[in-house]
């Protein structure tokens, strides 16, 4: 769709005075942004982020397009059936820009703003931070990790203690993954077959089973807001009849996981759009969940191993075809660039290790990108990690101090990751409130200025 972007000095050099003369002008409409960057490293991202307009859903057939099934079955199941689901959750647009849109998601436990970054607590915590602490940084939802809970504490004592919510004292907003991911990409072990995700019990070895229905019963016994269907994933690397086998199955295994589901009332469940990078299995995925009126929708099987250009398509893609009226949530991202070409293609939640991850390897978020604090540059350098940023770590530790605790003490990695978390609750909050206050466009330029032009930038 788009073309070869060109990488070389003199095109980041041309970028860079580009965006220097647009941003002191700042005269420039949209179309103009793109043209000035026509041939710069700025090129993909700012087409991404502006050129989208909303569009009617296209007319087409899906029954039509069926290829044949792989499974030995030319079953169909659920095509056809349009399902009304109780929903825990209201899903209200405030603002718009093209296809960006900033939402209040009104959940059980707690009413958000998107776009939101929810951050990864696997245990039922964010490593090293209170829950105090993640209520002062603006956090609105974390998502928990179903396989590691049914391991430890297990989902039984949580549903005798009431909970997840009651077990960590976490009062606002709660998600957990269906557990099926986990076992893939950890144990070496586990494979796939129709009836769940089969795996060697890292406790005692044996041989487990872990099945739609029993992915769903954990979530019901953890009680988080939003709980995710078991899907069958595959990397976006593999192609050929897998993939289709994969995406197939996930529909089949969304009707178990809704009849399993017994809390519909207080739990919201989660379809997840599969397909890799095949524009039809995509489609056809995303209709078929979309026919089972679900209270919202992921997308999933991206950032991995595929390029940006290929992963914001499928994620255009999918938000077109996925209701207005319901949250989209795309899963395993991010760095702060896809969040805020994501958000701008219409995606309105995420969740990623990374930003803990990173300050554990003493990496710092920052608008240019990522200041390694490791480095022996930081050893007398008394500036907060960033000075324009408001958070705790910035108005009392320098860049010297964390430099002399990181990978030493816990608490180099602990004071990264608060500052690596309020900046990415930060950007979410930016993202509302230029939507809302209808200046989107040249909040993704500023973004974008400083990200790309620094060539410091993570991921891309
Ligand atoms: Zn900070």
């Amino acid at each position: 769709m788009l073309p070869p972007l060109h990488s070389g000095t003199r095109s980041r050099q041309v970028g860079k005075e580009r965006a220097n003369a647009l941003w002191n002008r700042n005269i420039v409409g949209q179309s103009g942004v793109v043209r000035m960057f026509r041939g710069t490293s700025l090129q993909a991202p700012i087409t991404w982020c502006l050129c989208f307009k909303p569009k009617p859903k296209p007319k087409t057939n899906t029954t039509n397009m069926l290829p044949p099934l792989h499974s030995g079955t030319r079953s169909r199941q659920g095509y056809s059936t349009t399902v009304t689901n109780a929903m825990a959750l209201v899903f209200e647009v405030l603002g718009r820009f093209n296809r960006a849109r900033a939402a209040r998601l009104t959940l059980p436990h707690h009413v958000c703003q998107t776009p939101l970054f929810m951050p990864v607590g696997t245990q039922g915590t964010i490593k090293g931070l209170t829950n105090s602490q993640l209520e002062d940084i603006g956090c609105q939802i974390i998502l928990g990790n179903t396989y590691h809970l049914a391991l430890r504490p297990t989902s039984e004592l949580l549903d005798e203690v009431g909970g997840l919510h009651n077990f960590m004292n976490w009062q606002r907003g709660l998600l957990t993954d269906s557990g099926g991911f986990q076992m893939v990409s950890l144990l070496h072990l586990a494979d796939i077959t129709e009836k769940g995700v089969t795996f060697q019990s890292p406790v005692d070895g044996k041989p487990m089973l872990l099945t739609p229905e029993e992915s769903i019963q954990i979530q019901n016994r953890i009680g988080a807001d939003i709980i995710m269907a078991l899907d069958d994933v595959v990397k976006t690397t593999i192609t050929g009849p897998r993939v289709e086998e994969a995406m197939y199955r996930t529909l089949r295994w969304i009707d178990r996981c809704i009849a399993a589901h017994k809390r519909p009332h207080d739990q919201n469940l989660f379809g997840i759009v599969q397909g890799g990078l095949d524009p039809i299995l995509r489609d056809i995925c995303a209709k078929g969940l979309v026919d089972r009126n679900l209270p919202g929708y992921a997308i999933g099987g991206l950032s991995g191993g595929e390029d940006k250009n290929s992963f914001w398509r499928v994620v255009a893609q999918c938000t077109a075809a996925l209701p207005e009226d319901k949250p989209r949530y795309v899963m395993g991202v991010g760095y702060p660039l896809d969040i805020v070409v994501c958000s701008a293609l219409g995606a309105d939640m995420y969740d990623c290790v990374y930003p803990t991850r990173t300050a554990r390897f003493g990496t710092a978020l920052i608008p240019e990108g990522v200041l390694k604090l490791k480095h022996k540059a930081m050893a007398e350098d008394t500036r907060p990690i960033d000075p324009t940023c408001p958070c705790m770590v910035c108005k009392n530790y320098t860049r010297a101090y964390i430099h002399c605790l990181v990978t030493k003490d816990a608490m180099g990695s602990q004071l990264l990751s608060y500052h690596n978390l309020y900046y990415m609750l930060q950007l979410s909050r930016n993202l509302h409130s230029s939507i809302v206050e209808g200046r989107f466009p040249e909040f993704v330029c500023d973004f974008l200025h400083k990200m790309v032009c620094s060539r410091k930038s993570p991921g891309p």
